[in-house]
């Protein structure tokens, strides 16, 4: 059975995108708590403070009724009664006093009060005539609000003062109920997302830990060809089509690869037998004559010399299979017209052996990005088969040309051409279509896939015609990346010398 708890690894996906997500969840929902809270705190105290002051300055505008202009007495009892109707908010404690600043009425009736002088800055500026307020600071982080207003008569004389102390309790209270109500929302919301994204990056981490336990099981027992299951068309998704793809082409490049040793043996097995067999067959005849034993040995030369071809060849593949990364490729600019040139001299003897007619024609200089050797081999062993595969009589003609970016050499022949269903496999490592015409040409079915590696190696291409009895068109068809205007003009002009 599964564990559940198994998957709480800190370094697993899941894991770490639930709490990366709880902490941008809980960091943003405190920021934006505390910015609200903050804002109708301010807006809160703000109501406030305007209420007192207006309270104040309502009380003022009426205590005037209350308090002898002459005498600047208050009939104490009338202003209590009037207090009292009004339903003044009782945190709201509301003080009268006479021009000399001394209490007259006390809405707490604290009887300490009465009579004493109170020198607070909004009285004396109510004594002053004008509307007062302070806002003091409690030990306990609270707020005192003091408004005071001015007792006006008609004439704009003042006789007396109107002060209320003010505690908004209220403040503090609906503060820290939204507080309250917002931390059980924040913890819900967190909790909330917390265990959507859970559920979601457990889908996505079981779809990526389903992938990884497939793939380490192909690894681990060596099943290259086993398929991941897709659903779907997202990233993850797209990654296994990837893999599979990725799979597919190394079980062909394995299964390459187990041909190319089968092959490469029995090629080798095959020259390795003969010579075998004509050794014994001289060790055991001790009357064999000297005329025979020569015979057998002039064969077994020509088995070496053969096994040496295909081992030389096979070398060469290889190291070409080395050197095609685009790091490893050493190219430098050079001239076709040399390389053609050379193929010419080299192989115009043999045509001449097989009374065949070998014609080249190279109009113009062509200049191009290659390795000299590799792309030597490569059309070398184009043209030495279009001899090799072409009866006495015939023709061989190879042209080079530069046309729309591209360098195309095509050599053709008159020779015994290649049927349709097998043009596909004349690259294909050791096929050849003619095994006893091979053997008797010296061809080790290794010409062409020499010659497509090395035209591969220079980005290029090999398209084939052919048909049975009537020759074969090969033309090899390279990228032109230099312009050859500009490497013309590079080199040294006789004439302008
Ligand atoms: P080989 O060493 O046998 O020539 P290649 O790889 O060069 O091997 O060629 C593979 C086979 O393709 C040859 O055995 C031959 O049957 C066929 N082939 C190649 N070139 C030609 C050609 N110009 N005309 C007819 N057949 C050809």
């Amino acid at each position: 059975m599964n564990k559940p708890f198994k998957r709480f690894k800190f370094s697993s996906i899941t894991t770490r995108l639930v709490f990366t997500y709880f902490l941008i969840m809980l960091l943003t929902l405190l920021l934006f708590s505390y910015y609200i809270l903050a804002t109708t705190k301010n807006y809160l105290y703000e109501d406030e403070k305007q209420s007192v002051t207006t309270m104040s300055n309502v009380v003022a505008s009426f205590a005037v009724d209350y308090i002898d202009p002459e005498t600047q007495k208050l009939d104490r009892e009338k202003f209590a009664k009037f207090i009292n109707e009004i339903r003044i908010d009782s945190q709201m404690r509301v003080l009268i006093l006479n021009k000399d600043i001394t209490v007259l009425y006390d809405s707490q009736n604290n009887r300490n009060m009465l009579g004493t002088a109170q020198v607070r800055p909004a009285i004396l500026a109510a004594v002053n005539g004008l509307a007062g307020f302070r806002e003091y600071q409690t030990e306990d982080d609270g707020v005192i609000f003091d408004a005071a207003a001015p007792v006006l008569t008609l004439d704009g004389e003042v006789i007396g003062v109107v002060d209320i102390v003010y505690v908004p309790e209220s403040v503090t209270r609906i503060h820290s109920s939204i507080l309250g109500e917002m931390a059980f929302l924040i913890l819900v919301i967190s909790l909330l997302v917390g265990i959507i994204i859970f559920v979601v990056a457990n889908l996505v981490s079981k779809r990526i830990v389903d992938f990884t336990s497939k793939i380490t099981s192909m690894s681990d027992d060596g099943i290259l060809d086993e398929k991941l299951d897709i659903s779907g068309n997202d990233e993850i998704s797209r990654l296994g089509e990837a893999f599979n793809i990725m799979s597919e082409k190394v079980v062909n490049l394995e299964k390459q690869r187990v041909q190319f040793v089968s092959d490469a043996s029995h090629e080798l097995k095959t020259p390795l037998s003969s010579i075998k067999l004509m050794a014994d067959s001289i060790l055991q005849n001790p009357d064999i004559s000297m005329e025979y034993v020569r015979e057998f040995l002039e064969d077994m030369n020509n088995e070496v010399d053969r096994l040496n071809r295909i081992v030389n060849k096979l070398l060469y593949i290889t190291k070409m299979d080395m050197y095609t990364e685009e790091a490893n490729k050493k190219l430098e600019l050079i001239s076709l017209n040399d390389i053609v040139g050379g193929i010419e001299k080299n192989l115009q003897p043999l045509a001449k052996k097989d009374d065949i007619t070998l014609v080249f024609t190279t109009p113009s200089e062509i200049f191009l990005m290659a390795n000299k050797d590799v792309l030597w081999q490569g059309i070398y062993n184009i043209v030495d088969n279009a001899i090799k595969y072409t009866d006495a009589d015939g023709y061989v003609l190879v042209t080079t040309e530069q046309k729309n970016g591209k360098v195309i050499i095509t050599v053709r022949d008159t020779g015994v051409g290649i049927s349709s269903e097998e043009i596909d496999k004349i690259f294909d490592r050791f096929y050849r279509v003619d095994k006893a015409r091979a053997r008797s040409t010296g061809g080790t079915g290794l010409g062409l896939a020499i010659a497509l590696g090395a035209i591969k190696y220079h980005d290029g291409e090999i398209d084939v015609k052919s048909e049975r009895g009537k020759g074969s068109v090969f033309t090899i068809i390279l990228p032109d990346v230099v312009p050859n205007s500009q490497a013309d003009s590079d080199e040294p002009n006789a004439e302008e010398m």
